[in-house]
């Protein structure tokens, strides 16, 4: 039965919503599949279930179990049930599949048979540790490749295998990696660390093995919901459905055409999984979008409608029609962000703010070039999960101090800093302890101790001795220090600080600042675990172990107090956001779609729906720019518009093309005998020469914009192709 809009109950707390909206917030079903395509209120209906739950269905704050995929998406619901419910949401469980499972890893070490301090490793440190594995196990890395090698692991963790499960294969290559995933379990269990795809695996398995922790959750939590559910992979099912059990309510909402996951294992199946899995199944459809213009609404629907495998649905509007879409095919990388920085300008002389702004793509390292044009343009901005600031070397480098003070097993920390700062302890020394680690079947920490009575004394067994030293003074500190108090003395005692400070080169005043910065964090962090535990901690002995977790589930995506800024971000972590203005950037054909994907229709499709996810994300005004030339990751090509382009169609674009209106010269023998006319207002002629102060004589190629932003492509005799901005270039014409 569908309730009309006339009947949803006006004075209902929980603001406005549609019939259909109305039907899943109240929904009694025990099994509720909520399925709709972006921006139709999928988020906000399971937020407002929740606020419906515990202010008039008698549901208890700790009863409530709510699945996201980001930490910012964690803390942007939270944020929104506080300011329904007010503050009786600090017992409510929020967070994502990792966080969650890592809480309950923690509370229950021992059952899952793991020590009470041990650590999460990175995907960084995971990479390290299997190269040294394969090393020690005497293999090449061009025949045991080590990223590949993970991969496999990784991939089998999510599907919940673990090696001894595997068999025996008849492929080598799958043979070594089974054995690599082996001797890589033991040595992570030897060590106490735990890779992200473990703390996910061993959550589910601590509840498959032990009934009794399982039924303590299940008996805690009464009500799951879950968003962005066609994200979920194997584990994260399975985990899922034990939770859920016979007894308790669950909630999933996703679409279809946003599972962008594939690639990590996520399983768009899971949607008709969970129809075979549990019995009675409510499915509410909810099809009116709230977010966008019809313009930009018809624009993704025709996109998607490009998909063959999809459940089928369209996107209605009650929105205006807003402005088109505005493509802008650039000459290059850079002068694609000159674009998106002077149109940036133009949004918030109309009054717009930073604030309602994010620039998309699709590979991180496009960020660079947009960073440096927002910078100089003094544009504030913020990129969302780049290089996390967790990841930067100086920084892990003190947190592998840290690391040991919690845990001296921990054998990746151990090898990240026996030598740093240098002191003497070279790679044959640490072969050799790696050894005895090995045979021994003990830490490099412990093999370490025995090793050096056996050595003679000098440089070496002097820099071991320090390093002892140094880790065991720092330790008997972990009592009596706090965190940030912690932080500096690690800092002090280990050298870092001044090793840091006496490196030369460019980024030495930057990765000073960041370790300030750190021990910032630290003090941040002790006052809200402090505030969250009721307590004063008077030492780090209790901080420090959730601290580093904190850290490692950290993907750089928090919010922070950054004050008004842009946001910068890949395709992928722009899922469930919005923004009135968005710019998505790099849309040519080979970058995106990506060109691995060219003759893959399954992985095709999953870059148009990673598209889709783009275009969805824009409220008001949407812009899609390309470079006909991009200089990336070293290759420099000439491109053409992504295919996705070709399949908006035309009459909801309009192209800018400003490079089309001055076309190059044909030849220099006509640049220098006749000069084509640019743009009235030029002051300039194509083929003119010119004079720069600091580039010397040059020939002006081409021209593009107006007035202020007007600029010329000058060729130096001296320094070759420039592009420069008139205003600023002071170029001056030379008499031939
Ligand atoms: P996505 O698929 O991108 O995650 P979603 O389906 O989760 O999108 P929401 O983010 O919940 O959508 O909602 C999109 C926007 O529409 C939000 O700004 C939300 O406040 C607004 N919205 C949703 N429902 C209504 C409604 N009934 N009336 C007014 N605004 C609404
Ligand atoms: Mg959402």
């Amino acid at each position: 039965m569908l309730i009309t809009e006339e009947e949803v109950p006006q004075d209902i707390f929980l603001g406005d919503l549609n019939g259909a909206q109305y039907q899943a917030v109240t929904a009694s079903a025990q099994r509720l599949l909520v399925l709709a395509g972006a921006g139709s209120g999928k988020t906000r209906v399971l937020v407002q279930r929740i606020a419906y739950l515990l202010t008039q269905c008698g549901v208890l704050p700790h009863q409530l179990l709510a699945v996201t995929f980001t930490n910012k998406a964690a803390s942007e619901m939270r944020h929104r049930i506080e300011k329904i419910v007010g503050n009786s949401s600090a017992r409510l469980w929020v967070g994502t599949f990792h966080g969650l499972s890592h809480r309950i890893l923690r509370t229950n070490a021992a059952r899952a048979n793991l020590p009470e301090n041990f650590q999460i490793i990175d995907a960084d440190d995971q990479l390290r540790l299997i190269k040294r594995l394969i090393q020690e196990r005497g293999w090449d890395d061009e025949v045991c490749d080590p990223k590949r090698a993970m991969g496999f692991i990784n991939r089998h963790k999510d599907e919940g295998k673990r090696a001894n499960a595997l068999g025996i294969s008849s492929v080598p290559e799958v043979a070594m990696f089974t054995e690599l995933y082996r001797l890589y379990e033991q040595h992570c269990q030897r060590t106490a660390v735990v890779d992200f795809a473990e703390i996910l695996l061993r959550a589910y398995e601590l509840w498959r093995d032990c009934p009794d922790v399982l039924t303590q959750y299940q008996q805690r939590f009464k009500h799951i919901l879950v968003d962005e559910f066609q994200d979920t992979n194997t584990i994260q099912y399975a985990w899922l459905k034990l939770l859920c059990g016979t007894e308790s309510n669950m909630m999933i909402v996703g679409d279809d055409d946003q599972s962008i996951y594939g690639w990590r294992g996520a399983k768009i199946e899971n949607i008709h999984r969970f129809h075979k899995d549990f019995t009675d199944v409510v499915t509410i459809r909810l099809e009116q979008n709230y977010r966008s213009t019809s313009t930009i609404l018809a624009a993704a629907n025709a996109l998607i409608s490009n998909n063959a495998s999809r459940l089928g649905k369209e996107l209605w509007t009650q929105g205006i029609q807003g402005e088109k879409l505005t493509l802008y095919g650039a000459f290059n990388e850079i002068d694609e962000a000159r674009f998106i920085v002077e149109r940036i300008r133009q949004w918030c002389h109309g009054g717009g703010s930073f604030e309602d702004i994010a620039i998309l793509y699709r590979s991180n390292a496009q960020s660079r070039v947009l960073e440096q044009a927002l910078r100089q343009a003094n544009i504030a901005y913020r990129v969302y999960g780049g290089l996390r600031f967790f990841d930067r070397a100086e920084i892990k480098d003190v947190l592998a101090y840290l690391r040991l003070l919690v845990n001296l097993n921990d054998d990746t920390a151990f090898e990240r800093v026996i030598n740093l700062p240098p002191r003497g302890v070279g790679e044959r020394t640490l072969a050799s302890i790696r050894e005895i680690a090995k045979e021994k079947q003990i830490s490099l920490w412990v093999a370490a101790k025995s090793y050096l009575p056996t050595i003679p004394l000098g440089r070496i067994s002097n820099g071991l001795r320090q390093f002892f030293e140094c880790v065991e003074d720092m330790l008997t500190q972990v009592n009596m220090l706090a965190l940030s108090e912690l932080m500096q003395y690690v800092l002090q005692k280990s050298g870092l600080f001044i090793y840091v400070k006496t490196q030369p080169g460019e980024r030495t005043q930057a990765r000073i600042e960041n370790l300030h910065e750190l021990v910032q964090a630290a003090g941040q962090f002790s006052n809200s675990h402090d505030e969250m535990y009721e307590q004063t901690s008077t030492h780090s002995s209790e901080t420090l172990p959730s601290f580093l977790s904190e850290v490692a589930l950290d993907a750089g995506d928090r919010d922070t107090e950054d004050g008004v800024c842009i946001k910068l971000m890949t395709l992928h972590s722009a899922k469930g956001l919005e923004f009135p203005l968005v710019f998505l950037t790099g849309m040519e054909d080979g970058l995106f779609p990506h060109h691995r994907c060219f003759h893959d229709r399954a992985l095709l499709e999953e870059e148009r729906r990673l598209c889709y996810v783009g275009l969805t994300r824009a409220m008001r005004k949407l812009y899609l720019t390309y470079a006909e030339k991009r200089a990336f990751a070293g290759l420099s090509g000439a491109n053409r518009p992504s295919r996705f382009i070709d399949e908006i169609p035309t009459p909801l674009t309009e192209s800018v093309n400003l490079n089309a209106k001055m076309p190059l010269p044909t030849s220099p023998a006509k640049r220098r005998t006749s000069p084509d006319a640019l743009e009235d207002d030029f002051p300039f002629q194509l083929g003119q020469r010119v004079k720069h102060q600091r580039f010397g004589e040059g020939v002006i190629l081409s021209g593009d914009g107006a007035g202020e932003t007007a600029r010329v492509q000058v060729n130096f005799a001296k320094e070759g192709k420039k592009w420069l901005v008139l205003a600023y270039a002071k170029l001056e014409p030379v008499e031939q």
